[in-house]
């Protein structure tokens, strides 16, 4: 981040964030963009692309930089020619408004977080595309969930860090196969301030492991209420390799990582105690931060003299952690050397051996051949933990029974907090419109509750079909836009761009699947026969298309095969035109997809999706699930609120799974959906599809939100957590 430090000592190129008090219509356009409050709010969104709608686009949404393109004059004029000072004016009071009101809920139900908030740990934010530390639905779920503590009132600082590149943009070439490209994040341009101490000074912490010292500088984000920590290791005083080590999100070997797992955990907690905070509660967002734990104890033996049993059960008591990954490869593991290494000088500070410490990581405490595993570490020094749906809970018991030996499989102390997204970023501005319309005026307030939703049953069909339409008429124009783009980029001939720019029907049923290109999520299900499909995509009187997108990891040469077989489909003339891939799959692409399409489809194998959530994205828009029984899905499906592929079950075979599950992928498109679909009364509407519509939304939108899910942790998780409040050891 050579460019941040260049900011720091040379702070009249950046544009700062005025305190609330800000005079001129400049000033108050920074303060909203300064706040990713605005990420929320449509009327804020709509106003900062009025001032420049095509600039607005090329900047990827970010109001930074756009302001930074106008001088304070020239936004006058142009907010004179638009009539936006009192949009303006508004918007900025309804900030201030919301950053001095303290919010009910939080109020009653907050308790002792009050004056020692939880500490929220997750490598990855998702909050907004304008801000690239996220790579997909763990990141998004952290966003999702800082973004509801906020509007709840629920104490809570967030700790994560602060990548100079982020994750990779996405290009697919002329072969179909992935690049990815790595920009330089432009620190200026995000909404983040050098983090200060009560006396003003930037905060840095330190880190000595066996290697030498290593150095984090702490920048704050705000997102409506909440703060983000986020630590950056390009900083003075480290060597040029250490200075590197925040660059990329899941970047570099075991080494980089497990040194952006020490910044992150240890940094993290010591960052907090720099800045004056005192966390109640400190929760693990996945094990990656697990080594938070290790400092915590390591403080309270220093200050307050316990023992290192005592000073564990305590930080245990006060820890929650949540686990999100079914399949035991994807935890991470590291070895003793790298853990001596790293932790070697913590550890004399704990006073304890290096087998001692091993073991809190092992499965088997006393197994020299186990490396050490972040999740265990997680599992072990928690006394909440949780899985992220009711059947990944069992998922997990099962997976990590042997850390309990003594204990039957159902009594393995691992709960579950099924996963939510928040609302207000997800749901369409036309649905919210027509919301307003319809629902209780204070709808907004109360979105946790069944009998708000209840009132969709009575919204005019028509309007509601309206609506959709309208939306997906957006999804189209936006794929067309961007594949004729990318054709172009690429060099292909004038047809093949053309062709993009029409490519599609918005009266056809359109299909919508846009995920990360793992594997076990099965993005070629549908093509494993392929006639079948062309069959169905070319139906003279019911066809249907398909829109697809998702990264894999830049190491992952299988999914990236994936991506290379559905994305040449183009060239075969069955399917040219009607089925389209969308590169650099993000926080926008999946804002398009879940409110456009007519259905969402997930098929994952079974038992390997932990929760899922573009499809609760989905459902506040009135796009149908079409989704395997797996992870929120099984707990959601109730048989007419979308649709299920297959019974719930998988084999033993992972091949006999996959293909029974393409046949009733099959299945249930040729007898169920497609016939729902085009099943069209007098009036052109499809009666039965809105009425599934209407059972999606009102039996879903409240359970699956973020607000539900941040509720939940803070009634079953954190209060016992912060208080010792005697609560079952399970979640729930
Ligand atoms: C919501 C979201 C996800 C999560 O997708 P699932 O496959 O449902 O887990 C991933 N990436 C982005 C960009 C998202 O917005």
């Amino acid at each position: 981040m050579a460019e941040a430090e260049t900011i720091l000592t040379n702070s009249t190129t950046r544009p700062r964030a005025p305190e609330l008090s800000a005079e001129s219509l400049y000033e108050k356009c920074l303060a909203l963009a300064s706040n990713l409050w605005w990420s929320w709010q449509p009327d804020v969104i709509n106003l900062f692309r009025d001032l420049d709608p095509i600039r607005w686009r090329q900047l990827d949404h970010n109001p930074i930089a756009l302001l930074k393109e106008f001088t304070p004059e020239r936004l006058e004029v142009r907010a004179s020619e638009l009539v936006l000072h009192s949009r303006i004016n508004y918007a900025y009071r309804r900030l201030k408004e919301y950053l001095s009101e303290t919010p009910m809920w939080g109020f009653k139900h907050s308790g002792v977080l009050g004056s020692r908030p939880v500490a929220y740990f997750s490598l990855e934010f998702g909050i907004h595309e304008s801000v690239p530390i996220y790579s997909g639905g763990l990141g998004v779920l952290s966003g999702d969930h800082v973004k509801s503590a906020s509007e709840l009132g629920v104490p809570l600082v967030a700790v994560g860090l602060f990548y100079d590149q982020g994750y990779f943009k996405q290009r697919l070439d002329i072969n179909g196969w992935q690049l990815e490209e790595y920009l330089d994040i432009k620190v200026e341009n995000l909404p983040v301030e050098p983090a200060v101490d009560s006396a003003g000074r930037p905060v840095i912490v330190a880190i000595d492991t066996r290697s030498g010292r290593l150095l984090a500088k702490v920048w704050r984000m705000q997102v409506g209420r909440v703060s983000i920590y986020l630590l950056n290791s390009d900083v003075e005083g480290n060597s040029p390799e250490d200075r590197e080590l925040t660059r990329r999100l899941y970047g570099g070997d075991q080494r980089t990582r497990i040194r952006q797992e020490l910044i992150a955990g240890v940094g993290g907690v010591r960052a907090l105690r720099a800045l004056g905070i005192n966390p109640g509660v400190y929760h693990l967002n996945e094990g990656h931060s697990a080594f938070a734990t290790l400092e915590a104890i390591r403080q309270r033996m220093q200050e307050d003299g316990l023992t290192f049993e005592d000073a564990l059960r305590q930080v245990a008591q006060q820890t929650v952690f949540t686990t999100h990954t079914p399949v035991p490869a994807g935890h991470d593991r590291f070895d003793g050397g790298l853990i001596e290494e790293h932790l070697g000088p913590l550890r004399e500070g704990l006073r304890i051996k290096p087998d001692q410490l091993m073991g809190l990581g092992r499965v088997e405490p006393t197994n020299p051949n186990e490396p050490f595993c972040m999740t265990v570490l997680g599992l072990k020094l928690s006394r909440r933990a949780n899985a992220v749906s009711a059947l990944h809970r069992r998922t997990t018991q099962k997976m990590w029974a042997n850390v309990w030996s003594w204990r039957a499989e159902e009594e393995i102390p691992i709960g579950h907090i099924t996963n939510g997204v928040h609302i207000p970023t997800w749901l369409a501005w036309q649905m919210q419109l027509l919301y307003d319309r319809h629902f209780p005026p204070d709808w907004r307030n109360r979105m946790g509750e069944p009998e708000v939703w209840q009132t969709i049953h009575q919204v005019d069909p028509g309007e509601l079909w309206e609506t959709h339409y309208s939306l997906k008429s957006q999804l189209l124009s936006f794929v067309r836009r961007r594949v004729s783009r990318e054709c172009r980029r690429r060099g292909e001939s004038e047809e093949a761009i053309e062709a993009a720019r029409t490519m599609l029907d918005p009266n056809v049923l359109t299909i919508g699947f846009g995920r990360r290109f793992a594997t076990y999520k099965r993005a070629d299900l549908i093509l494993r026969d392929l006639d079948r499909l062309a069959a169905l995509v070319n139906d003279p009187q019911r066809p249907i298309q398909l829109v697809f997108a998702g990264k894999a990891h830049p190491a992952d040469e299988p999914g990236k095969r994936l991506i290379q077989r559905v994305a040449n489909l183009r060239h075969d003339p069955r399917f040219a035109g009607k089925v389209a891939f969308v590169e650099d799959y993000d926080i926008n692409v999946c804002r398009h997809m879940i409110q456009g399409v007519d259905v969402w489809l997930n098929n994952p194998r079974r038992p390997e999706e932990a929760s899922g959530t573009s499809g609760q994205k989905a459902v506040l828009n009135g796009v149908l699930n079409l989704s395997i029984l797996d992870g929120w899905w099984a707990e959601a499906y109730d048989g007419v609120n979308g649709f299920a592929i297959g019974r719930g079950l998988a084999h033993v075979n992972p091949d006999i799974t996959d293909a029974r599950d393409a046949e009733a992928l099959y299945e249930v498109l040729e007898k169920e959906v497609v016939p729902l679909y085009y099943d069209r009364d007098l009036d052109g509407l499809p009666h039965g599809w809105i009425k599934r519509m209407k059972n999606s939304i009102s039996s879903l939108a409240w359970r699956f939100s973020a607000h539900r899910m941040v509720a939940d942790y803070v009634i079953h998780a954190y209060l016992p957590a912060a208080g010792g409040l005697s609560c079952d050891m399970n979640v729930r």
